[in-house]
């Protein structure tokens, strides 16, 4: 079992600032150490405290996220700093990331080259390049943990976030996981198999395809449709959301739309790749002359905003009814009993969700 600093509180060392976003499990916050005035960010998780609750997060799966965050130390990846554990919470120092996430940057633009996208792209390849070559998978890429450390730079870095899925696989072992993003998982995990870092380089895709037409590619009208038509790889490259798309990008994407997870790219590929390192001049001026398509861009990004404000309040909504369930089954002597931390989590502490499952999150 994973030993944090349990000898020191963390607001000895850290003043508490304001929120700069909620998760499933607890709030991010920023604090300032108090010795050097320096910032980060706090990411405050509620531990479960009972196997029987469904509340807060298995202690476990904390150790695991911060095992991950341990072992990778790269420019891209959010750096984690310290570790603090009290008797309900524990909180992860990490990296302070102020320039909020790469889609809302973009969608502030007026006009964007693909070169512009591909040195993005080049950046989620490097960090997650290097979480693959230690064999860990992040598991959960999408738009939301993809973010900038500095909007203001003339070339922002990008910072790979949220390691809650992250998964070190380990040589032997079959690992098998069904969550995720809809839009964003791999026929693999939907299929309950065993999984790769492949399922990475699955995301990757949807994310270049998205960001290149402003269209999720196996988006349905409901969850179910997705899911059915990430199965039957069912997209295409419409010529009117992809007209200003180079040949060379959808090569790039059709190589991460594979099923067989040992014929999809790798990172270390795609970096390779003629998109994202162009042999001849030709190629150069491809991805010069091609653009993003920032019309239906913009669209696809204040519609995503307004799901996540949407799920939010769903996820509140279902955690305050799962409360009342918890203490009605305590009442009537269930199963289901209340713990230290579902009690504690009706006072003035931040809100911990529940962890959104492949039903109710697209
Ligand atoms: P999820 O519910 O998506 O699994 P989570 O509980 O694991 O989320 P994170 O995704 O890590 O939490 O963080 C929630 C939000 O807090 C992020 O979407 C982001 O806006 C913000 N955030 C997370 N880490 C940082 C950071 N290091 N610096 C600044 N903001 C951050």
């Amino acid at each position: 079992m994973a030993v944090f600093n349990m000898l020191e509180n963390v607001e000895d060392l850290y003043e508490i600032g304001e929120v700069l976003g909620s998760g499933h499990f607890g709030q991010v916050r920023e604090v300032r150490e108090r010795a050097t005035g320096a910032r980060w960010a706090g990411k405050f998780l509620k531990i479960r405290k009972c196997a029987s609750s469904r509340l807060g997060m298995e202690r476990k799966n904390v150790e695991r996220e911060v095992e991950v965050l341990q072992a990778l130390q790269h420019p891209n990846i959010m750096a984690l700093k310290d570790v603090f554990e009290s008797r309900a919470e524990v909180v992860l120092v990490l990296e302070l990331i102020s320039g909020g996430e790469l889609f809302d940057f973009i969608a502030e633009k007026e006009n964007l080259t693909e070169s512009d996208a591909i040195d993005f792209m080049k950046q989620i390849l490097l960090g997650v390049g290097f979480m693959h070559n230690k064999q860990i998978g992040h598991f959960d890429l999408k738009p939301e943990n993809i973010m900038l450390s500095d909007k203001m730079a003339p070339n922002p870095d990008i910072k790979i976030i949220d390691f809650g899925l992250a998964h070190c696989l380990q040589s032997g072992e079959e690992y098998r996981c069904m969550s995720g993003t809809p839009q964003y998982i791999s026929p693999e995990v939907i299929n309950y198999e065993p999984l790769s870092t492949a399922v990475d380089m699955w995301s990757i895709g949807v994310i270049t395809y998205i960001l290149l037409s402003g269209l999720s590619p196996f988006q349905g009208d409901t969850d179910e449709e997705t899911l059915r038509n990430i199965i039957a790889l069912n997209y295409k490259f419409d010529d009117h959301h992809f007209s200003m798309t180079s040949a060379m990008a959808k090569d790039f994407i059709q190589k991460l739309f594979v099923k067989d997870q040992n014929e999809r790219m790798t990172a270390e590929e795609c970096l390779h790749h003629p998109w994202i390192k162009p042999l001849t001049r030709k190629q150069v001026a491809n991805r010069n002359r091609s653009s993003i398509n920032m019309k239906t861009f913009k669209k696809f990004n204040a519609k995503r905003k307004w799901k996540m404000s949407y799920n939010m309040v769903w996820m509140c909504n279902r955690l305050h009814r799962l409360k009342l369930l918890c203490k009605t089954s305590a009442l009537a002597g269930e199963e289901l009993r209340p713990c230290e931390s579902d009690q504690e989590d009706t006072e003035t502490k931040p809100a911990s969700l529940i962890r959104r499952r492949l039903s109710n999150s697209s």
